[in-house]
């Protein structure tokens, strides 16, 4: 690819990239991008910067610390509104909005589960969100009201 800056040609190198999440400590993450030869600007692919982003959520989560950043940071990189969080925790949006903007105060049990998903694999489809959406479905009553008996068969090892 060309340089959008200068039109200089660009070959394979890495960039380090900040993440400023506000929790008092920067984010450096050393990434492949395409270098330009000319003035040296850097080109990071999408799908890496994703990926640079769920690292630091992770990150994120490992460091045990509840703050409004770090839940943001984690609630967007797991790309679930917080309308939608709210509603699948049946708690008020204001709560997470406020716990967000003012940074403190933040539920330790909604952080560690948030921290949990940030933690899983396959982040939004894991089995957090599994379990986070049948408990939605619970408290929208869409369960019938007589569902009987759970079966299932133990299999011998
Ligand atoms: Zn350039």
């Amino acid at each position: 690819m060309k340089c959008i800056k200068c039109s200089g040609s660009t070959v394979a190198g890495t960039t380090d990239h900040e993440f400023n999440v506000g929790i008092g400590r920067q984010f450096v993450v050393t990434m492949p991008a395409s270098v330009c030869e000319g003035c040296g600007d850097a080109y990071v692919n999408f799908d890496v910067l994703g990926e640079a982003e769920h690292q630091v959520a992770r990150r994120l989560a490992e460091s045990g610390e509840p703050t409004g950043a770090s839940f943001r940071f984690m609630r967007k990189t797991l790309g679930i509104p917080a309308a939608t969080l709210a509603a699948e925790l049946g708690i008020a949006v204001e709560a997470i909005l406020e716990w967000e903007k003012n940074d403190l105060a933040v539920d330790p049990a909604t952080w560690l589960l948030l921290a949990g998903m940030a933690r899983e694999p396959n982040g939004e489809d894991g089995e957090i969100r599994r379990l986070l959406r049948a408990h939605a479905r619970w408290r929208s009553g869409e369960m019938p009201p007589d569902p009987g008996p759970i079966r299932f068969e133990l299999k011998r090892a």
